[in-house]
């Protein structure tokens, strides 16, 4: 299928951006690999497709006063996943970034472009809700800031009006020490994921000192699941501890039914996926510097 007919705009400044997005039916479009399949399947029709590509400044990677990290909005994948700082500093979101699509899609596909598109199994939804990731969102009137999960209005869905651009990321620093891990299971090297968990966890003496945790699998896309968090706080990370977040993880999470998988192989797969992540992570604790 052909896309059908729309005006286009390269914007050579955010403001030029802006502006053209005040126009009915403006769409942005930034690496175009979500966008231009849902336009050859005319499942869009925009009046005019605003190009941020040439847009100055939106791509960089830098370090917060706080150590945390800010990626702007037209960062792309692959630059996230190369990028020494993102590697030191949250080493999971770049080990997550790099199972998106493959290199081509990596390539071009950008931070911005990936959270506003909303694919429930996108690793960076994923990582904005584990990494507690705040939005920054323009429009022309306003400017405003989200956290990932208030940001998520369901499956391929957000709270981002027709005139607002995400523009940037901000990820908190991790604390000193911070074992990581990130898995998922796809059914070929580069598809979508069918389930995937994220683990931070902070150690003290022999115990969990705090356990973060998320998970993609569901139909209306990555939650925490405090529950899954509370059973591993405080305890050895040991067998008993696992089964039990496994157990809150197949209580709190309804998992989607597709026909890639169906919910009990996406609950056996989520409790094998939480059980590797957090041994992964553990035994990683204060190994290396955030
Ligand atoms: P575009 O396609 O340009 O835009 C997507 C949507 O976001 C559009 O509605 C557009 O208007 C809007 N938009 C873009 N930028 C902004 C912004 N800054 N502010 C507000 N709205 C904006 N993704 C994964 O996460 N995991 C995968 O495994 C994966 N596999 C893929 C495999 C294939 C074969 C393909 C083609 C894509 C795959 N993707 C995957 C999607 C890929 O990650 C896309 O790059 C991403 O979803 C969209 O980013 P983009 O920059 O290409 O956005």
């Amino acid at each position: 299928m052909k896309p059908p007919k729309f005006a286009y705009l390269r914007a050579a400044s955010l403001d030029e951006a802006l502006d053209a997005l005040q126009a009915p039916d403006a769409k942005l479009i930034a690496g175009g690999q979500s966008l231009v399949p849902m336009l050859n399947f005319r499942l869009l029709r925009p009046s005019v497709l605003v190009d941020v590509n040439r847009v100055p400044g939106l791509d960089a990677i830098e370090e917060t006063p706080g150590g945390g990290l800010r990626i702007g909005a037209l960062a792309r994948h692959h630059k996230v996943e190369m990028s020494p700082l993102v590697r030191r500093r949250l080493p999971v979101l770049a080990h997550a970034v790099a199972h998106i699509g493959h290199l081509a899609i990596r390539n071009r596909g950008t931070l911005g472009g990936s959270l506003s598109h909303a694919d429930p199994s996108a690793e960076h939804l994923l990582m904005a809700v584990l990494l507690d990731a705040t939005l920054a969102i323009r429009s022309k009137a306003a400017t405003r800031t989200a956290k990932a999960p208030a940001h998520i209005a369901g499956a391929l869905s957000t709270t981002l009006a027709a005139d607002e651009m995400l523009v940037g990321v901000e990820y908190p620093a991790l604390a000193d020490g911070t074992g990581w891990a990130f898995e998922e299971f796809a059914r070929r090297s580069g598809d979508f994921a069918i389930a995937a968990v994220g683990v931070l966890l902070e150690r003290s003496g022999g115990r969990v000192a705090k356990a973060r945790l998320a998970v993609a699998g569901g139909a209306n896309g990555p939650v925490r699941v405090p529950e899954a968090e509370a059973a591993l706080n405080g305890s050895a990370c040991d067998a008993r501890a696992l089964d039990a977040a496994a157990a809150a993880v197949g209580r709190c999470v309804e998992p989607n039914n597709d026909l890639h998988a169906s919910p009990e192989l996406r609950h056996r797969v989520l409790g094998t996926l939480l059980r590797r992540t957090c041994a992964a992570a553990w035994a990683r604790c204060g190994t290396e510097a955030a």
